[in-house]
């Protein structure tokens, strides 16, 4: 008897979905409500409307909070209707806080988006202070139904987890497809062996991307917004530093075990050295511990974050992880009068205590932040956002502040060429304008605007750039010197991107039913699929009664295997054998991806999605 994998209606789905707080839980229940409606994840343009209607009808309260935030969003005039970019193909590489708000601008303006995160979880415990537009901003988009604790009373800050959470549901459902687990290498040329009388080629601009192979190095972009935090792998940004005097960050997250002891002990929104002298000579009498100053947030953990005198931690090299967990959780201890009950540290992403020590000596900030590519008539927007783009001296807490207002004056500019009515030199002009104004936003200035992505609701002076000739010369790099810039782009999706998106849609329905039997795939080469383990786990999933998984991957014979699987599949299905070179060579690529596909169908028919 088929088995039926899915145990809830899209109903109560969307219940756990708002309850996720994991990324892997969010993203495996979200595609559960797409799989049992039918809807594609890689038909990025239907999947807000096709969600919104299954739910009609249903009542479930949250869903349409959610839709009448969502509406009111995407009916901005700004974006007329999902409309103005609508063929243009975005590639973000990271899924940190700045790139999930990236994606749904994009995705707002009727973009196609694609999102690589190299971490395969959320992990980040730090709790960020919000600025009060970046709250306002937040609510609008639905966050107080997926956390509704967020950022109740006077309370202004949110964990780095959390706030991803948030951001990764509402980018899904407005169709932003996110892959975690794979790390962005480098930007390709378009192939140029395909020439016709205009020097133009059929391939357009792509990733290389680490795993090595994954089916995304097909996909081809138009735009690539870097979001990958102060690392920032995108070549041609040159930064500026500036230097202050050393300053040593510390952040700490304890676990909050929600007693009431804890529940009792008061936050400390900042108090700094200057302020109040008394408090940090006594801690250093007593601890030893000399700081210039400490913040301390009770949120899902107990987050101290503190500046380090240089001489109280014996010079940053010889400070050993032990000796700064000792460091930091006097710190602690003292700051909170001893009352925080029992301090023991939450777990990082690689299972250690939760400390770390950041360098605030230097801070980088990009000279500009766009630059447009022209090879073989093809276009690409390259674009740096958020810490890449300017970081942030973490007192101020104004990283995603300024981070979500780089988002936008992104948004915008992407928007500019979508409408293209301006040249690229005059569209990047305006976009490094604005840039000369983010540093200057502080959080008095900015208050609780409800601003849009178009600049001049949130920044009071415009100056008109008169440079163009410069951003020609220094941020446009094209092979074709008569007409730089000048030739109207050919957006990507405007031409037939069936079968990047078959694929991706049939490589996604294998990876989320492997996922109970730990086997990650990620692509259609002839390796992933040899040893007949992820097609012995695709048919079990869905069809206990055919394969006994675990016993038949306790065989060591990968031939085996396979051969079994297949002969199954034949007896139930009548799927003839394929031929075994499209299990030994990447040439029959094709031919695998169709069997398959066979399969899939079958499966699906069999669990009634
Ligand atoms: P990040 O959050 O760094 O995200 C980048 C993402 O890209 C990561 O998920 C990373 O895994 C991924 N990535 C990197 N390379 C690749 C690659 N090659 N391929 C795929 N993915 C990749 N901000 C505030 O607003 N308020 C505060 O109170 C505050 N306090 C802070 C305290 C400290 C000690 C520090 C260090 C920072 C603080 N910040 C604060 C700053 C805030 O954390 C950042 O501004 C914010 O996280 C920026 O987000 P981002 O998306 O630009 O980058």
């Amino acid at each position: 008897m088929p088995s039926t994998p899915i145990l809830f209606n899209s109903s109560s789905l969307f219940e756990h979905f708002v309850q996720a707080n994991t990324l892997k839980q969010i993203q495996s229940i979200f595609y559960q409500i797409c799989i049992t409606e039918g809807i594609d994840t890689t038909d990025f343009s239907n999947i807000y409307p096709l969600l919104r209607k299954i739910d009609e009808g249903k009542s479930n309260s949250k869903a349409e909070k959610l839709w009448t935030f969502l509406d009111k969003r995407r009916n901005f005039a700004e974006y007329d209707r999902q409309k103005i970019c609508k063929e243009m193909n975005v590639l973000i590489i990271g899924a940190g806080p700045c790139g999930l708000r990236a994606g749904i601008e994009a995705a707002l303006l009727g973009a196609k988006v694609i999102i690589v995160e190299q971490r395969d979880k959320f992990s980040r415990n730090n709790v960020l202070h919000l600025w009060e537009f970046v709250i306002q901003d937040l609510k609008a988009l639905g966050a107080k139904i997926f956390y509704p604790k967020f950022c109740t009373g006077s309370i202004e800050h949110i964990s780095i987890r959390q706030l991803q959470c948030i951001l990764t549901k509402v980018a899904l459902v407005l169709g932003v497809q996110i892959y975690d687990g794979i790390s962005f290498s480098e930007i390709l040329e378009p192939s140029t062996n395909t020439t016709t009388s205009e020097s133009c080629c059929n391939e357009g601009w792509k990733a290389k991307f680490e795993p090595h192979n994954h089916l995304l190095s097909e996909y081809q972009f138009d735009v690539l917004i870097g979001a990958d935090g102060k690392r920032n792998t995108l070549p041609g940004f040159p930064k500026q530093v500036v230097r202050g005097k050393l300053a040593i960050g510390i952040t700490a997250n304890f676990v909050n075990k929600k007693s009431a002891a804890e529940e009792k002990v008061q936050e400390i929104s900042g108090v700094a050295y200057i302020f109040n002298q008394t408090f940090f000579k006594d801690m250093q009498a007593k601890t030893g511990i000399d700081l210039e100053n400490i913040v301390y947030y009770k949120d899902e953990t107990h987050y101290f974050v503190m500046c380090a005198k240089k001489q109280s931690l014996l010079g940053k090299e010889n400070v050993d992880q032990e000796m700064l967990c000792k460091y930091a959780m006097q710190a602690a201890d003292f700051a909170t009068e001893g009352k925080l009950p029992q301090l023991e540290y939450s777990l990082n992403h690689r299972g250690q205590c939760d400390v770390a020590m950041f360098d605030f000596t230097a801070l980088y900030s990009a000279l500009h932040s766009t630059h447009l590519i022209e090879r073989s008539g093809k276009s690409l927007i390259v674009t740096i956002i958020g810490d890449s783009l300017h970081e942030p001296f973490w007192p101020t807490g104004s990283g995603c502040a300024r981070g979500f207002l780089g988002v936008f004056d992104a948004a915008w500019m992407l928007r500019s060429f979508g409408l293209n009515q301006l040249s690229a030199a005059e569209i990047i002009a305006e976009r490094e304008n604005v840039l000369k104004l983010l540093a200057q936003t502080t959080k008095d200035k900015m208050g609780k605007g409800k601003y849009t992505i178009d600049p001049a609701t949130r920044y009071p002076f415009l100056a008109k750039s008169n440079d163009l000739k410069r951003i020609l010369e220094t941020q446009i790099d094209s092979d074709n010197i008569e007409h730089k810039s000048q030739k109207l782009p050919k957006w990507s999706n405007a031409v037939e991107n069936f079968d990047f998106d078959h694929k991706c849609s049939l490589l996604k329905f294998c990876q989320h039913a492997l996922i109970s039997f730990k086997i990650k795939i990620c692509n259609f080469k002839a390796m992933n699929w040899s040893d007949g383990l992820a097609l012995a786990g695709l048919v079990a999933k869905f069809r206990k009664d055919l394969i006994n998984f675990f016993e038949l991957s306790r065989n060591s014979d990968s031939m085996f295997i396979l051969n079994h699987v297949l002969s199954v599949l034949e007896e139930e299905y009548g799927i003839s054998k394929p031929s075994q070179s499209i299990f030994i060579t990447d040439n029959n690529e094709d031919d695998l991806i169709r069997y398959i596909e066979k399969v899939v169908n079958h499966l699906r028919r069999d669990a009634g999605f």
